[in-house]
């Protein structure tokens, strides 16, 4: 049997978070509510949670500024709650580090969803792991060597490290902006058409003689590996 998750929410519209406590506590999850952002960084630091649920707009300290501290200590999974509808605000969320994120007002399903995938990801991968499987097909960091259905595809250093960041946060969509800025880096001046260009070339490998589509589009979004 597994052991109960603790997932600590900083959310300082109180409604909110009593609710989400109450929907996460029926879940079965243990759940911990900080309403300040100085005082939810504190206590996201001072232990290991499953999960945390960040909103953005906090007082004393933005949910933004929380995800990146917290994250340059730990991997635990993190959520976003945002009000805002922009992209680039989406686009910064995962730029600090967050998993994932939901426009409020969302339906609480969705979010017990994107919990439960979140979670399984943690459980499933190690941080370090040499060996990364999505369906059939295999990437081994060390060898550098992908196959899939056994047989063995020959990728270009750009096309490997492309696969290796889908393939590390498979089931998360990825933006273009954070696929250019992972994988080609803060500088590349080139603009994000570039990934465009790399993802059909990939597909033409993993994919099309597969017959089977792992690496989907997210409309006007970017892109995700898909088990
Ligand atoms: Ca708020």
């Amino acid at each position: 049997m597994q052991a109960t998750e603790h997932i600590l929410i900083i959310e300082d519209e109180v409604d909110i978070a009593e609710f989400l406590a109450l929907e996460l506590n029926h879940e079965g999850y243990e759940v911990t509510v900080e309403s300040d952002g100085r005082q939810g960084l504190d206590k996201a630091l001072a232990q290991d949670w499953d999960l945390l649920l960040l909103d953005i707009m906090l007082p004393g300290l933005s949910g933004m500024e929380i995800c990146r501290r917290v994250r340059s200590q730990s991997d635990v999974p993190i959520i976003m709650l945002t009000a805002r509808q922009s992209v680039p605000d989406r686009v910064a969320g995962l730029d600090v580090g967050a998993d994932d994120y939901l426009v409020k007002p969302f339906a609480v399903e969705e979010l017990l969803a994107r919990i439960r995938v979140a979670l399984r990801r943690t459980r499933t991968t190690a941080k370090d792991e040499e060996i990364i499987t999505v369906e059939d097909l295999t990437l081994n960091r060390a060898t550098r060597e992908v196959t899939r259905a056994d047989e063995t595809i020959t990728l270009t250093a750009r096309e490997f490290d492309l696969l290796e960041l889908f393939m590390r946060n498979r089931n998360h969509v990825l933006p273009r902006e954070v696929i250019l800025e992972k994988v080609w880096g803060y500088d590349f001046a080139g603009g994000t058409n570039v990934v465009d260009v790399y993802v059909r070339y990939l597909r033409n490998k993993i994919d099309v003689p597969y017959g089977s589509q792992l690496l989907q589009t997210v409309r006007g979004v970017g892109y995700l590996l898909k088990e």
